[in-house]
């Protein structure tokens, strides 16, 4: 199996992509740790859900958007796995509005939840993974973070950010072994999409439809994989070809 004896961390995990990502890992036979904001209930249903394919996985509510948090989140993960071979940083919240109307608080909430969080994470993996001499870490992003979007400057900035601190940790991490991409999805079928009028865009994408979990996850587990080794510092967008 493409993940056997690997270990993933993913946050924002107990639905949508990050819930699918994880089940394709859990699949492909990785361990799985990941963290969630709020239902504790919905986190350990998920948990049984996992472990029936057989693969250890622990639920870790924390806020990724908190470096405190983070900093206690992988401590945890470390004390309960043993290491992390994957980080795979997922949560992430809108707060569309035109910029006329966007407030400092829709602006702070964005970063720090979608931005932020990257850098909380990814710096507390680096030193175990260095001393694993290997590691892969994967960041969602979004193609709006490449073409931008109207009504969604915050999230833009936000998911251009990734983009940048992708590369710039591929470069600094490739001599130890540890890769680092993004995943740009399009539109995908999730909670943070089911109030967009999406019948506009379909006619924009080259395959006439959404995506969906399972399909973002598919790359998320290629990327983590071995079959990836060497890639590192780019962007595979998954958006049916919206991106084009
Ligand atoms: P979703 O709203 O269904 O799920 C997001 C998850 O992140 C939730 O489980 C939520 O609890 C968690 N989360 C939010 N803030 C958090 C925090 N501070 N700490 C920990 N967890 C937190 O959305 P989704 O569609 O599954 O989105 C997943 C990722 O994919 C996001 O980064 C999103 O920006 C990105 N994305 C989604 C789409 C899409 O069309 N759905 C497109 C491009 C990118």
């Amino acid at each position: 199996m493409l993940l056997e004896n690997k270990t993933a961390l993913i946050t924002g995990a107990s639905r949508g992509i990050g819930k699918a990502i994880a089940l394709q890992m859990a699949k492909a036979g990785a361990n799985i740790a990941f963290s969630y904001r709020s239902s504790e209930e919905k986190a350990n249903a998920f948990v049984d859900e996992l472990t029936v394919l057989g693969v250890n996985a622990k639920a870790y509510k924390s806020d990724a958007a908190n470096f405190e948090a983070a900093e206690k989140l992988v401590k945890d993960v470390l004390a309960d796995f043993g290491n992390v071979d994957i980080l795979v940083n997922n949560a992430g919240i809108t707060r569309d509005k035109l910029m006329l109307r966007m407030k400092s608080e829709d602006w702070d909430d964005v970063i720090h939840t979608n931005l932020k969080s990257v850098f909380n994470l990814t710096k507390q993996v680096m030193r175990p993974m260095m001393k694993q001499k290997g590691g892969s870490i994967i960041n969602i992003s979004s193609i709006v973070g490449v073409k931008g979007q109207a009504g969604q400057a915050n999230y833009a900035a936000s998911k251009a950010g990734i983009i940048g601190f992708s590369k710039s940790i591929a470069q600094e991490m490739g001599s130890r072994n540890i890769r680092c991409n993004v995943i740009a999805p399009g539109f995908i079928q999730t909670d943070m999409t089911a109030d967009l009028d999406t019948e506009g865009f379909i006619k924009n994408i080259p395959l006439q439809r959404l995506g969906n979990g399972e399909e973002v996850a598919d790359a998320v587990v290629f990327l983590a994989s071995d079959m990836a080794r060497y890639i590192t510092g780019q962007t595979i967008s998954v958006c049916g070809g919206l991106s084009m």
